[in-house]
């Protein structure tokens, strides 16, 4: 096992990654830009390293600032969390360059589903179902015409080098065709330097489902059941929960199955989630993400594993610390996340926190960098906690939500915590019948 692991994020998952470590017996490395010099992560970890000024790229996302921090405290492994260089492939091979072990799959792994085409066709090829759609690239508008004909109306073309919901058009009807493949190419030429796109049908009610997988490396892997994570405001999640409110265990069973055995396939390695849109009974692949999640937290819960304790268990060349028989789905998780944005038009509030409250007590745990009098700087993600809630089944989580957020006590700065007390009194919350598009709808007619 390692003796010290270098974390290359901040905020809560930073900490998150730090109380692994220590649970571990492992030392951990914070690293940090001269805005988080008084962060909750250096005040947690056992050593830390300022690594650059506070733009993302000269700090967070600088190679040799990270490499050298390693270099400087001998750690031996590096957690990247989400986002920052999590699915960056030229990192995972610089830091292999420099003998440190990455924790996360491999560069190649990353690199075949970072590209939105080539995942389809490796998912397609692994025996997971895709939305049908376009074999590759669609160059001419001509070819776009004859394709969207063939898959039917409406449909949605995507950038293949797309992310964060941009360089995506619908076209409902043949007359919309030209216009939206036209301003996807532009959108996507302008936002990520590469004009290509791709057609699929467009679903109209979908949920998001998402399947937690854990490779092994070594051509084993298990799933973890899904996640809806339907409760999206632009294309970000905003709630999410395990087990999904309309996925029967027979589904479960089989999505799971299916997508484990796809990645014992590749040989793996770590934690992966795939995610689907699922309408009427049926799973339609939309791409994979090659690292922890926001919202593991909640199948967590539900199966009482620790996600990061694996991560780092299987980098370090161990088998994982169950088989898929151990797991047992065990009641009900919610996440909601909680960021410093005004309401109602989530414009990010920074600033200094004058009094938190964390709330307690039974099937609450709160994973958040904040503290009294810590000040929220300008420059990252205004994501400042995650509460997490378990029930024995889905009204109990409920109601140990709304009983936790009314504990919650953040000063000083505008928070999302509202909006959910709102979103606890809708009956289609409650029941639990939404789909991707609800929440917009809802923020349209409410706030
Ligand atoms: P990005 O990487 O930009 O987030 P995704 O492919 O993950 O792009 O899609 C983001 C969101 O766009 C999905 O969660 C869904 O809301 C919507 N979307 C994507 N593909 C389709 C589709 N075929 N039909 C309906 N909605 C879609």
């Amino acid at each position: 096992m390692f003796d010290k692991i270098l974390i290359a994020n901040r905020g809560e998952i930073a900490l998150r990654v730090v109380r692994a470590c220590r649970e571990m017996g492992i030392r951990s490395v914070a690293v940090h830009s001269t805005a988080d010099a008084d962060a909750m992560h250096v005040r947690m970890a056992d050593e830390a390293v300022c690594i650059g000024p506070p733009p993302s790229s000269q700090s967070y996302l600088s190679f040799p600032a990270i490499l050298s921090a390693c270099e400087i405290t001998g750690a031996q492994a590096i957690h990247p969390g989400y986002g920052f260089l999590s699915e960056n492939a030229a990192f995972v091979q610089a830091v292999e360059d420099h003998g440190i072990v990455f924790i996360g799959p491999r560069a190649e792994h990353i690199r075949i589903m970072g590209d939105k085409i080539t995942a389809k066709e490796t998912a397609r090829t692994l025996g997971i179902p895709v939305v049908p759609g376009s074999d590759g690239g669609v160059p001419t508008l001509a070819e776009a015409r004859r394709i969207a004909g063939e898959i039917g109306y409406p449909v949605i073309i995507k950038a293949t080098a797309g992310g964060g919901g941009r360089g995506m058009k619908v076209a409902h009807s043949p007359d919309e065709i030209e216009t939206a493949f036209g301003t996807a190419r532009s959108e996507a030429k302008a936002a990520f330097g590469n004009d290509e796109v791709y057609i699929e049908k467009y679903l109209q009610k979908p949920r998001h489902i998402e399947i937690q997988v854990f490779g092994d490396g070594k051509g084993g892997a298990v799933h973890l059941g899904e996640r809806d994570c339907s409760l999206q405001r632009r294309h970000q999640k905003v709630l999410e929960e395990a087990p999904g409110p309309v996925i029967r265990p027979e589904e479960r069973e089989r999505i799971g199955r299916i997508c484990a055995e796809a990645v014992a396939k590749i040989n793996y390695a770590g934690a992966g989630t795939i995610e689907f849109l699922y309408e009427d009974g049926a799973f339609y692949f939309i791409e994979m993400n090659t690292r922890l999640q926001v919202e593991h937290p909640v199948t967590e819960a539900v199966f009482g594993v620790d996600l990061v304790r694996e991560q780092i268990r299987v980098a370090a060349g161990l088998p994982l610390s169950f088989r898929q028989e151990d797991l047992r789905l065990n009641g009900h998780a919610i996440e909601v996340r909680i960021n410093a944005e005004k309401l109602p038009g989530f414009s990010p509030s920074p600033g200094r926190i004058t009094q938190y409250h964390a709330p307690g007590g039974l099937g609450v745990r709160m994973d958040s960098a904040l503290y009294d009098g810590y000040r929220i700087p300008p420059y990252y993600d205004s994501l400042i906690a995650k509460l997490i809630v378990h029930g024995r089944d889905r009204d109990e989580a409920l109601a140990r939500l709304g009983r936790a957020l009314s504990e919650l006590i953040v000063d000083g700065v505008d928070t999302t915590v509202p909006l959910f007390h709102a979103l606890l009194r809708e009956p289609a919350i409650r029941e639990g019948r939404y789909d991707i598009h609800w929440l917009e709808r809802w923020l349209r007619e409410n706030m």
